[in-house]
């Protein structure tokens, strides 16, 4: 259970509650740790601190399972009520930073909070690194240019180190 009660929140001492999260998330396929720091301010319910874990991702050109190091912030703050019909289900406060609505929900999924912040922090393009040995002049940026002088580099594999 990873739910946290809003009124718990409210009822520590300055409205804010410490949470530690150290797990393996089968969605990641990861132990993912996070430091949290549940802030009840008034209407809003804000969440800040750190995620951090080594991620076990899969990369787009040569598909081998590569670490992805992940240390990442959060900052999200949520309404404890529903809001007003002037505002959008989610708007923005600041530049990229959006109130979520809790809709009327008494509590907070932790585990959602962190799914959520982990899946918009992985990369578009996931790559095992810069000597990735996949054949370069396939990837999709470079699928449609074909230059034969190049093609002497196609067998060219450079060693893994691992
Ligand atoms: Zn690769």
């Amino acid at each position: 259970m990873h739910k946290i009660l809003i009124e718990d929140i409210e009822q520590e001492v300055n409205g804010t509650l410490f949470y530690e999260f150290n797990e393996f998330m089968n969605e990641f396929n990861s132990e993912i740790s996070a430091d949290l720091t549940l802030k009840s301010l008034g209407q809003f319910i804000k969440i800040e601190g750190t995620i951090k874990g080594v991620l076990k991702l899969t990369c787009d050109r040569c598909l081998n399972e590569f670490d992805y190091n992940l240390d990442i912030e959060i900052n999200e703050t949520f309404a404890k009520y529903s809001l007003q019909d002037e505002y959008s289900q989610e708007f923005e406060l600041q530049k990229g930073q959006f109130i979520i609505d809790l809709n009327g929900e008494k509590e907070i999924d932790i585990y959602d909070v962190l799914y959520q912040s982990v899946i918009l922090a992985l990369p578009n393009k996931k790559v095992c690194g810069i000597n990735c040995n996949e054949d370069m002049f396939m990837s999709d940026e470079n699928y449609h240019v074909h230059d034969s002088r190049m093609d002497v580099f196609k067998n060219i594999k450079i060693e893994k180190k691992d």
